[in-house]
């Protein structure tokens, strides 16, 4: 309320992103484990004993899946309450347990909860596949990798990450602690780092996943790639029974053949991404103590933080209020250098003129020019990270970009006659399938690059030694972040 105005305003959310526990407690069904678990569609899935005796509940591939709709699902519903109202005791209903409390205006309880590929293919198929290659129980099987875990650490050391990836994937020593990060890393290397390890039958199934999910999660998806995708997916999970068996069909396996639908509504997988939603999990995570109402304390620790920045707005010095605020927010922005264009420039330059060679490139693009600015990075149209070579560690890497369909590795990135430039060596690569690309050599003239050009850069490199660029893969789109 302002003065005597009062302001009413309508709150809609048109998606909820969970894993496949929480979504199965916002949709008030039951857990994926159990008979009609898909919150999607009406697979009933099986009871599986497996070779250790161990029962599972699994999803066997089905041909034409009965989707779920909205007003089907409202029907189950209301079935089930009449069967409660007779007096049976039974648990469920078509997988419905209970009313949701998402059961609000202008939200979908099928649809609008999305296809979450972070849990489901990083977390979830990715994971427990590659477990399964190492999983000494199945040192017998044509998939068995164990025996190689030296060969393939020595190809995980020289790996190299985007900036804007969390962590770097670490060695298979580790492959327990791995984090989502590094599970997705894994995930777009496999078919490189394993080529000469994993039998090639092995090796074009996990391509298929690959290919369905770098399309799925591209920016420039079509209806064609999306049909594409499905497919894949769908004999990526044919696959899985055929070649390592039928308990290996898990839940998550059979819920990728409902990330295509959800790509049609929702647009790419990027666009509802669990990363930065998990990440904020830690910060909640500070914000309670003991098992005792977590929600409450969170809500009374936010309280009394913007209470705490309301207070520091009465500081007398500026300074300290800047300050007190960086504290509480826990702010760490870049400092921008320059910006120019749809180019942002950061930290601190060094001038320098240019040498005779040069000279020579800044005249043949017409372009005069005796001195430059030399920065060690920045970033292009808000989204795609852009740095020197000599200026990456060896486990991250935004040295290499994509300019107009060809990919250069930059040796400079700097300000010119009030605009933003950077040099750079034409890559010259052999194309492996999509996304994968081996490199055969980078030419060793310089080409004068416009920086606003770069339009695709995240590309993870691997390396056979730290000063040898091996294979390129592409990333599907410039606007994912952590
Ligand atoms: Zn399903």
């Amino acid at each position: 309320m302002r003065n005597t105005e009062t302001v009413s305003s309508n709150v809609y959310f048109p998606i909820c992103v969970a894993d496949s526990v929480a979504r199965c407690m916002c949709q008030g069904s039951i857990q994926f484990n159990g008979s009609h678990g898909c919150s999607w569609c009406l697979a009933q899935g099986e009871s599986y004993r497996d070779a250790l005796g161990k029962r599972r509940w699994i999803y066997p591939p089905t041909p034409n899946l009965e989707l779920r709709t909205k007003d089907q699902f409202l029907n189950h519903l209301s079935e089930y309450s009449e069967i409660l109202g007779n007096g049976s005791s039974a648990s469920s209903h078509f997988g419905i347990k209970e009313v949701s409390p998402l059961l609000i205006p202008k939200f979908d309880i099928v649809d609008c909860l999305v296809f979450d590929y972070m849990h489901t293919v990083f977390l979830g198929v990715v994971r427990t596949v590659t477990n399964l290659w190492l999983n000494p129980n199945y040192h017998g099987e044509d998939f068995y990798i164990g025996r190689k875990t030296v060969q393939i650490n020595e190809s995980l050391a020289n790996v190299a990450v985007p900036g804007y990836f969390s962590c770097a994937v670490r060695t298979l020593n580790e492959v327990a602690f791995w984090k989502a990060s590094e599970w997705r890393t894994w995930m777009y290397i496999v078919p490189v780092v394993l080529s000469d390890i994993l039998q090639s039958v092995f090796i074009v199934h996990f391509a298929k996943l690959v290919k369905a999910i770098m399309d799925l999660s591209s920016a420039a998806i079509s209806p064609n790639s999306t049909s594409f995708a499905e497919r894949l997916l769908l004999e990526f999970t044919d696959g899985i029974q055929n070649l390592y068996g039928k308990e290996f069909c898990s839940f998550n396996a059979h819920a990728l053949s409902h990330a295509p639908k959800c790509v049609k509504n929702w647009e790419p997988l990027f666009a509802y991404l669990a990363f930065q939603f998990e990440n904020y999990n830690g910060i909640l995570l500070n914000l309670f103590n003991g098992a005792t109402n977590p929600a409450k304390q969170i809500s009374n620790r936010i309280d009394q933080l913007f209470s705490s920045i309301e207070l520091s707005y009465s500081m007398r010095s500026i300074s300290a209020t800047d300050y007190f605020i960086k504290l509480v927010k826990n702010i760490g922005s870049r400092k921008i250098g320059v910006s120019v264009n749809s180019v942002s420039l950061f930290g601190k330059y060094r001038q320098r003129y240019l040498n005779s060679s040069e000279k020579r490139i800044f005249v043949e693009h017409d372009i005069p020019c005796n001195q430059i600015k030399i920065f060690k990075h920045c970033l292009v149209k808000s989204n795609t990270d852009a740095a020197n070579n000599n200026g990456s560690t060896g486990k991250r890497c935004d040295s290499i970009v994509e300019v107009n369909g060809e990919i250069f590795m930059i040796s400079c990135i700097f300000l010119a006659n009030n605009d933003a430039f950077c040099f750079g060596q034409k890559v010259c690569l052999r194309e492996l399938g999509s996304y994968i690309y081996k490199v055969m050599s980078v030419s060793k003239r310089t080409m004068l690059i416009k920086l606003e050009n770069v339009s695709s850069k995240f590309i993870i490199v691997c390396t056979k030694n730290s000063n040898e660029i091996s294979y390129l893969v592409k990333m599907p789109n410039t606007v994912e972040s952590e």
